[in-house]
């Protein structure tokens, strides 16, 4: 870029410089032709003027003796030769006659070839005088025709201007010189001119350059307030401009970015040609696959719906399916990029949703079921009393009066345990915590199944660690955990068992486990016992009183104490189980202080 407006400058000023030099040179050697014409005109004018009569006269009179008027004539003129100017070098005067033309005599020799017919010398032999010379020709004539002694001669004055030429070659020379010297003035001028503009430009150049790198932390110094300066500066507030938007934008996209790698719905993107553009890893992991650039939107989602209906569909498409035993509901939508667009797939896991939603249409059912039961029960008994009133013995009545309050006890138990539990899920369930010896408390629910145990000849042991602290919890919760673990081992277990009640303390918590050689819980019932209802055998968790609630009640409360209840695994026969409980109590403050 330098070099090309360097060259321009060159080539503009040299222009400029031989231009103006042409013309003036042209108007100068023309002025000093015109000048040189004119003195020559009015020196010959003045010479044959009213101011030097005497000279005319001299001209014109005759002597008396006079034989050779030419002669005369040439003599007049050599006296007057300083007033006409003639030199004879460059400045003859010429005697012609004045009829013929015919050069008579002359303060030089006659041009070789005779004297040209000037159109000043035709217009003399017509008798007017000829004072006329063009700028252009080599000349310069006068033709003044007078007569002596009744003959007619023509003064003829020739200027071969010679010293016009001389002078107009020493200007030319002069301009010659002039004109170099001004060209070198122009280079050098050229140069520091292409220094002070090209600079600031490739200073310019340099930044944009930077900035379509992307680096718009370069700002460029305003040296001048010139349009250079100008653009300089709008540079400067556009790089700045673009830098912030740059920064949003990216800012954007990397809020975007984050977003789309930790959202837990998955996102696969596929262009116009069907090719994956975009997925992230929840796509990855709710589909059980990777992508890359080769997999197709046809192998992949082709049989819900096809490309061009899912291009079509403005407001979406929607489908399922199953990966893994997980469902996932899709969502399939166009999108429109720099009017190329394709089709974007949103996966969703409503697995949860769909479980939480059966469970609790098990639960209204499970609900429905245990509440069926009793109440049959109570109303068949109800009724045949009602059949058989006075007709039944007594022990028969007050039997069946007996089985009608064990049910509506049974009922009252299920609708407590019911209140209980959805008084958990509301978050209306508070806790009294209160400090109270740990030791204690296992020893008092020992000592309340003891007698139960030893009922079904159950051989019941307790195994107390040394020491143990006291706990800040909600302690008749905490009883009632305690109890139907043990009531559940007492319950399970066939008679003449053996029951085992250990506590001890682990870092900053307590734990109690209870340990029978019961019936147990077969491998796939495990993870599922602490489920509302769920019982491994309803038939004899309900002959012995049982809601199959207890467990969940029990493991809410210990969540609520931001402890834990668990299946230990163990190798012998029969169940154990383990509750764990901070000692310090719940960090958050589930419930108050009583
Ligand atoms: P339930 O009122 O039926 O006892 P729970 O919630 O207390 O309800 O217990 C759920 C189920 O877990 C019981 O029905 C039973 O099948 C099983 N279970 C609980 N404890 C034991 C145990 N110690 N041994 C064997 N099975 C048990």
């Amino acid at each position: 870029m330098r070099r090309n407006i360097h060259l321009k400058l060159v080539l503009i000023l040299v222009l400029l410089i031989v231009s103006l030099m042409v013309v003036v040179g042209a108007f100068l050697m023309n002025s000093v032709t015109g000048y040189y014409i004119n003195e020559f005109y009015s020196q010959i004018a003045a010479a044959f003027g009213q101011d030097n009569a005497d000279f005319v006269r001299d001209l014109q009179n005759t002597s008396e003796d006079e034989t050779d008027g030419a002669a005369m004539i040439e003599a007049v003129l050599s006296a007057y030769e300083g007033v006409l100017g003639v030199d004879r070098r460059t400045r003859n005067f010429y005697v012609l006659d004045g009829s013929t033309g015919r050069c008579l005599a002359g303060s030089g020799p006659e041009p070789e070839g005779g004297l040209a017919v000037t159109p000043n010398l035709s217009k003399a032999l017509r008798g007017k005088p000829g004072f006329e010379s063009s700028v252009t020709a080599d000349y310069m004539d006068a033709a003044i025709p007078i007569t002596r002694g009744g003959q007619s001669y023509i003064v003829y004055i020739l200027d071969n201007r010679q010293t016009a030429q001389a002078l107009n070659s020493e200007m030319f020379s002069l301009i010659i010189e002039a004109m170099v010297l001004g060209l070198i003035i122009s280079i050098l001028l050229s140069f520091l001119l292409s220094k002070t503009m090209v600079r600031p430009l490739q200073r310019l150049t340099d930044g944009i350059e930077l900035a379509a790198g992307g680096d718009f932390s370069h700002k460029l110094e305003v040296t001048s307030s010139d349009e250079i300066g100008q653009l300089t500066e709008s540079f400067n507030a556009m790089a700045k401009q673009l830098q912030s938007t740059i920064a949003a934008v990216e800012n954007e996209r990397n809020k975007l970015d984050t977003l789309f790698l930790h959202m837990a719905d998955g996102v696969v993107a596929f262009d116009r040609e069907e090719r994956v553009i975009h997925s992230n890893p929840a796509a990855a992991r709710l589909l059980g696959r990777t992508f890359t650039q080769q997999d197709r939107y046809g192998e992949l989602f082709g049989d819900l719906y096809t490309f061009t209906q899912a291009k079509a569909a403005k407001a979406g498409l929607t489908g399922s399916r199953t990966v893994d035993g997980r469902y996932l509901e899709l969502l399939l939508a166009p999108f429109a990029r720099e009017g190329q667009g394709g089709v974007l797939v949103l996966i969703h896991d409503v697995t949860e949703q769909r479980e939480a939603e059966q469970q609790r249409k098990d639960f209204v059912a499970n609900v429905s079921h245990e509440l069926r039961t009793p109440l049959t029960n109570i109303k068949s008994y109800a009724e045949t009393l009602n059949d058989g009133i006075g007709d039944l013995p007594p022990e028969m009545e007050k039997k069946f009066l007996g089985v009608i309050l064990n049910e509506s006890d049974r009922m009252t138990h299920i609708l407590q345990d019911l209140l209980t539990l959805s008084r958990f899920d509301s978050g209306r369930s508070e806790l009294h915590l209160t400090r109270f010896h740990f030791a204690k408390a296992v020893d008092d629910t020992y000592q309340a199944v003891l007698m139960d145990a030893q009922n079904h000849a159950h051989t019941i042991k307790l195994d107390l660690a040394e020491w143990l602290p006291q706990v800040r919890a909600d302690r008749e919760r905490i009883m009632q955990v305690m109890m139907n673990i043990v009531s559940n081992a007492i319950k399970y277990t066939p008679d003449g068992g053996r029951i085992v009640l250990s506590a001890g303390i682990d870092g900053d918590k307590v734990w109690m486990q209870v340990d029978d050689n019961g019936i147990g819980i077969p491998a796939r019932d495990r993870d599922r016992i602490f489920e509302r209802f769920y019982r491994v055998d309803k038939a004899r968790s309900r002959q012995s009183g049982g809601t199959g609630l207890g467990l969940s009640i029990a493991q809410e409360i210990m969540l609520q104490h931001e402890g834990r209840l668990y299946l230990v695994d163990k190798d012998q026969p029969g169940l154990t189980i383990r509750m764990e409980l901070p000692i310090a109590g719940p960090r958050e403050e589930a419930g108050h202080e009583g």
